[in-house]
């Protein structure tokens, strides 16, 4: 058991706080991200058998410090990862070669999301009703945070959830994960307009100080460190797993770098990884990154993996901080003159430490239907156009035959039926906890892409 941590800015300036306060703050008000003081080194004695809740807990505690009893960590768990539809939580696929699968989508929507939302929605209720405060949660989704968050969200006392979603632009299955909740607290809101719609309106609801304190407004987004932290456990938990203590490579289809950050985390607590592969469609910037040490934001381009189809990774910003030696004003005048001018590059010493790790590499829409279609084929592996990507990644930029590589599966393929279908023929089969969800009574409102109006029905509808 090390000391606990407490958290602090990449930017350098905003207070250090403890967890409980990082849970509900999210961003740091300079504009940063908050990251742990220091990392907590994991323990070397350890059963690599243990299960996924006895990891959870172990990994977990040093990063909650005093805000939660071991006893109610203990407890958050088991409810957590009792509402996956897995004994193993995240099972292990071999598939020969020392090749292997984590499967994260056993979760009731189907996305690796669920691992980190189930837990934090717990300790949201947990710390909310200690504080004697409520929270209204207001959220833009393209498609599969939004109804994590609503599963993680639903049905708590201490909470309201809206989430904005982009009219005619997420899928079906997606659209009716969201709006076929029937909980009071639940608000699915269709906007007419675009994601970026709905992102900005978001935005402006937080930067509305009245609006903002009147509700209590609170995010679910992955920059709060509360999800990356639980995403470091199914990385301890599969290395111990595979490589028995020898090293283990990683390769993580990738959008706003939360997930493989988590796998970061897990290398400076003392797990032995050996590379960290990151796998991006067409929307190449961090391929771009890893290969050269500098990028230029470009335009989001629509792909068949929807969640990875970004320009700027928030989560980046904390390996940044890391390599600029943990140096908060460097990295705030890099950060500025990224969002300024639209390019950052990495020095030569910067860049040959970054290597020694890491790597990415970008997969096309037709290589990605072109491995759904090779792994059903010869693996009788299933797998969705997210997982895909990550596959290819690890084919291509797997460096040492020896060392076992483990390839995250971020969602389940029904939940990409169209895409699936397109490389298989075969129609993927919901599971059965969703296997009536066509049938399901809808319920949402269709509101315009207007500020006052979105407000104006949050006031109204969120539990006072
Ligand atoms: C969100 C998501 C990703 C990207 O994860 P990041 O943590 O944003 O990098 C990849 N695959 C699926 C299925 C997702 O839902």
């Amino acid at each position: 058991m090390t000391e606990p941590v407490r958290y602090q800015s990449t930017r350098g300036t905003a207070p250090e706080l403890d967890f409980g306060d990082v849970l509900l703050a999210g961003l740091a008000t300079d504009g940063g991200l908050y990251v742990p003081t220091h990392w907590p080194t994991l323990a070397t004695d350890v059963d690599p058998d243990a299960s996924y809740i006895d990891t959870a807990n172990e990994v977990i505690a040093p990063f909650v410090g005093d805000t939660f009893t071991a006893d109610e960590l203990a407890e958050m768990i088991a409810a957590a990862y009792g509402s996956f539809h897995h004994d193993e939580v995240v099972p292990l696929v071999d598939l020969g070669d020392g090749r292997i699968v984590l499967e994260l989508f056993w979760g009731p929507t189907l996305a690796f999301k669920d691992v980190a939302l189930q837990l934090v929605g717990h300790m949201f209720e947990k710390l909310l009703t200690a504080r004697q405060q409520r929270l209204t949660i207001v959220g833009a989704t393209s498609g599969d945070t939004g109804s994590a968050a609503i599963e993680a969200c639903r049905d708590r006392e201490a909470l309201d959830i809206f989430v904005l979603f982009p009219k005619g632009r997420v899928s079906e299955v997606q659209r009716r994960q969201m709006t076929t909740v029937a909980s009071p607290n639940v608000h699915a809101v269709e906007i007419e307009g675009t994601f970026d719609d709905c992102q900005d309106l978001v935005k402006a609801m937080f930067g509305h100080p009245e609006f903002r304190d009147d509700v209590n407004l609170g995010a679910v987004n992955s920059i709060n460190w509360a999800r990356v932290m639980a995403q470091v456990v199914y990385y301890v938990y599969a290395a111990r797993k595979v490589g028995k203590g020898a090293p283990v490579s990683f390769s993580v289809p990738t959008g706003n770098f939360g997930n493989v950050f988590a796998a970061e985390t897990a290398r400076r607590m003392g797990t032995p990884i050996d590379q960290l592969i990151v796998g991006s469609n067409r929307n190449d910037i961090l391929t771009q990154f890893f290969s050269t040490g500098s990028m230029a934001i470009g335009s989001v381009e629509p792909s068949h993996s929807p969640s990875m189809d970004i320009q700027v990774s928030s989560n980046l910003e904390r390996l940044l901080f890391e390599l600029y030696g943990r140096d908060g004003a460097s990295l705030t005048e890099a950060m500025l003159r990224f969002r300024g001018e639209g390019v950052l590059g990495l020095g030569v010493d910067q860049m040959a430490h970054l290597s020694e790790t890491w790597s990415g590499t970008s997969v096309s829409d037709d290589e990605t239907l072109d491995a759904i279609g090779r792994y059903q084929e010869q693996m009788d592996l299933l797998v969705d156009p997210h997982t895909a990507v990550g596959l290819v990644a690890a084919e291509r930029l797997r460096r040492n035959p020896e060392t076992p590589i483990v390839s995250l599966a971020t969602a389940h393929p029904a939940k990409f039926p169209d895409a699936v279908q397109r490389a298989t023929g075969v129609i993927p089969a919901l599971p059965d906890h969703l296997a009536d969800l066509h049938s399901r009574v809808e319920n949402y409102q269709t509101l315009p892409n207007d500020l006052a109006v979105v407000e104006a029905f949050v006031q109204e509808h969120r539990s006072k």
